[in-house]
């Protein structure tokens, strides 16, 4: 059944009042019968809601309510992954990608070495970013949407992420730097609220100083392999990497 994230001022009592963008998929896209067929709605919440399609007022769809159920559980450890501002196809990847990987906020930085200058999309691109993330979490049934921070710097960003409990930066120096594993994250047993943030350079890597600042602010060197990995690869790589080691450890 398909699914849809709404904003939650379009169900009011019950009613789902669709947008014109998300009316017009339905209709010519998805040639849903907008009289018969049903279709799940979620508003960020948690919660799945059946919405019952019951035509339409002007260009939107409009539907009510007729039960729902609670969505899936979010994991229990939280998951944020700070990617250095790149090109905007590597930057769309990283995010669609993360999504379905269960990553609960993206942090876009620029380090010393990033690609992209540039510190925020203007509102055109960040709604297509916005979009992005909406579709993937609808295509992975997540429950709720993961936030796309402000960009940022490096140093900013290593302030911005003290509160996590376990936070790692990929680094594919020396051999010397430890592969992520078990016991890399068996630490968050300690904690109650447990959250990982994992920080990923960019094409031209990061700088020693960068590195050492790191470590100021309490970040582990992990390696991901003794390949060099593409940011973008980096990125997922990582994600998958810490995604299902502490799923399989916290659930
Ligand atoms: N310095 C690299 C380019 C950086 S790769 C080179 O010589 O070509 C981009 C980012 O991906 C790195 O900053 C690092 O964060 C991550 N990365 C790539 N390969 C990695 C590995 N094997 N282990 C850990 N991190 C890696």
């Amino acid at each position: 059944m398909h699914r849809f994230f709404l904003n939650p001022n379009q169900i009011l009592d019950g009613a789902v009042t669709f947008p014109e963008g998300l009316s017009r998929q339905i209709r010519k896209v998805l040639r849903l019968d907008i009289k018969k067929d049903a279709v799940i709605v979620l508003d960020n919440s948690g919660w799945e809601y059946f919405v019952q399609l019951d035509g339409n007022k002007g260009n939107q769809v409009l539907g009510h309510i007729i039960d729902r159920q609670e969505g899936r559980a979010q994991p229990s450890v939280e998951l944020t992954l700070c990617y250095s501002q790149t090109r905007r196809e590597k930057i769309e990847w990283i995010l669609q990608k993360g999504t379905e990987l269960g990553v609960a906020k993206f942090q876009p930085f620029i380090s010393s070495r990033s690609l992209a200058q540039s510190l925020q999309p203007n509102s055109a691109r960040r709604d297509r970013l916005e979009a992005i993330m909406r579709e993937a979490s609808e295509q992975s049934q997540r429950s709720k949407l993961p936030l796309l921070e402000a960009g940022c710097d490096f140093e900013t960003m290593l302030q911005l992420t003290q509160d996590r409990s376990l936070r790692l930066i990929a680094w594919e120096g020396t051999a010397l730097v430890r592969m992520v594993d078990m016991e890399t994250i068996k630490p968050l047993s300690e904690h109650d609220s447990k959250s990982i943030v994992l920080v990923v350079g960019p094409e031209g890597g990061f700088s020693s100083e960068e590195v050492e600042l790191a470590e100021k602010y309490g970040y582990q060197q992990i390696s991901l392999g003794n390949r060099i990995l593409r940011t973008e690869t980096a990125c997922i790589a990582g994600t998958a990497i810490l995604r299902n080691l502490s799923d399989s450890l916290f659930g």
